[in-house]
């Protein structure tokens, strides 16, 4: 069976909600994956960084087999023997009282929102259904029908409204517009990433979300961070706000909770804001699973065991410097923090950042391109300095050769 005839499968059977690079995979290992064809490739995308613990890491993958083979899921309407040491766990990870386990990054996130709702009827005092939550222009965080809500991007919301009430709208990096907005009374929370990953890797300001957290404090409005992307070692630090000392009223987790394996994802806060949920409230038949609870422990241990966040700071700023001084005239621009990074692509001769993408996978490296003109790099952190240099090499042949 080769790679077209699995596209064609997919083509044929499955909703055409993707527009994947034509490369079928089989395989993966650390910072490799392997296609049906036995090709290898450096994976640049760690499914949208959900892989930084490289594939199939063997102490992650240990724990899911040892806890598949003995419990799985027993719902919440009992409980389990992993889950209780898993929520000590991942609260003194994190520092925080309480977590409140979900799956996809967008339940972790509609989670967050009804938290800050709700806190801020019972909390703060705003009269009922009158709540507000700041997001900001440009941000992802999820696909539900109350997240594409907040969205900006038309190829998110467009079509399938009504929409869900609630959400004031800024542009993001924008300290002034924050401190207008909450001006409102009824806001309770203002939900930022503290780098906009699928808008294309766009860091803000040093200092912006010192400022804004500061801010929402004045105004006693929950600063909740979607760290679903940046968390987790990614951008050089534990956690992304962790570059400025922030430590968020609401902070929301998923993909490399995991490492890849499942989906897990988490909302943590302090009993001041999580006992605000009662029994009933909330909940979901998967989160908190045993297997979940076993599996994210690992995948954390391995973070620190690792020190994979150090790895991804000292190896971004070679990134970066490399891809910078390569001054090739397709690269407009190279942007990120640890190895969470882009670069914006100036269309040239006809070509643009998905002929570059088909170029370096023809080359041995995947990567795919966001909101047209922009590639993100965000391989698995376990990568090797000198993997990394190959891959570098990589890319630059790539962009030469899409010339050609
Ligand atoms: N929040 C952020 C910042 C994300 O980047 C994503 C996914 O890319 C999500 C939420 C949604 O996560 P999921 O796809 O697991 O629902």
């Amino acid at each position: 069976m080769n790679s077209q005839h699995f596209i064609e499968l997919e083509s044929k059977f499955g909703a055409h909600n993707y527009h994947p690079l034509p490369v079928v995979l089989s395989k993966g290992e650390g910072a490799f994956v392997w296609d049906v064809e036995g090709k290898q490739y450096f994976d640049f995308l760690s499914a949208y960084s959900a892989v930084n613990q490289g594939h199939c890491h063997p102490k992650i993958i240990n724990a899911l087999i040892e806890q598949a083979r003995t419990l799985t899921l027993t719902s919440r309407a009992f409980y389990n023997d992993k889950l209780g040491p898993y929520e000590k766990f991942i609260t003194e990870y994190f520092g925080y009282d309480k977590v409140l386990p979900m799956n996809s990054g967008a339940e972790a996130d509609e989670t967050a929102l009804k938290l800050a709702r709700r806190w801020g009827y019972d909390k703060k005092g705003v009269a009922e259904n009158q709540a507000k939550i700041i997001v900001c222009d440009g941000n992802f965080h999820g696909r539900t029908i109350t997240i594409i809500s907040m969205s900006t991007d038309p190829d998110s919301f467009k079509g399938f409204g009504p929409y869900t009430p609630g959400f004031e709208f800024i542009p993001y990096n924008n300290i002034p517009a924050l401190e207008k907005a909450l001006e409102d009374e009824n806001v309770v929370g203002f939900l930022v990433e503290p780098i906009q990953g699928e808008a294309g890797v766009f860091v803000p300001d040093d200092g912006y979300l010192k400022k804004a957290y500061d801010l929402c404090k004045s105004k006693n409005v929950l600063f909740i961070a979607d760290e679903v992307q940046t968390g987790i070692a990614r951008t050089g630090k534990l956690l992304a706000c962790d570059h400025e000392g922030v430590r968020p009223d609401i902070l929301i987790l998923g993909k490399a909770l995991s490492g890849g394996v499942m989906p897990i994802s988490a909302v943590l806060a302090d009993d001041e804001i999580m006992l605000v949920i009662k029994p009933g409230e909330h909940g979901s038949t998967f989160g908190g699973n045993p297997l979940a609870a076993k599996v994210a422990v690992a995948a954390l241990e391995v973070v620190k065991e690792e020190n994979l966040a150090e790895k991804a700071e000292y190896l971004g700023k070679i990134f970066r410097e490399e891809l910078k001084s390569f001054n090739h005239p397709m690269v407009e621009l190279v942007r990120g923090k640890g190895l969470l990074n882009a670069i914006v692509i100036k269309p040239t001769n006809g070509k643009e950042a998905w002929n570059v993408c088909l170029k370096m996978a023809e080359n041995g490296l995947l990567a795919k391109p966001t909101h047209q003109h922009i590639i993100r790099f965000a391989p698995p952190l376990v990568i090797t300095e000198e993997q990394l240099r190959k891959a570098i090499q990589i890319i630059k042949k790539s962009l030469n050769e899409v010339l050609n």
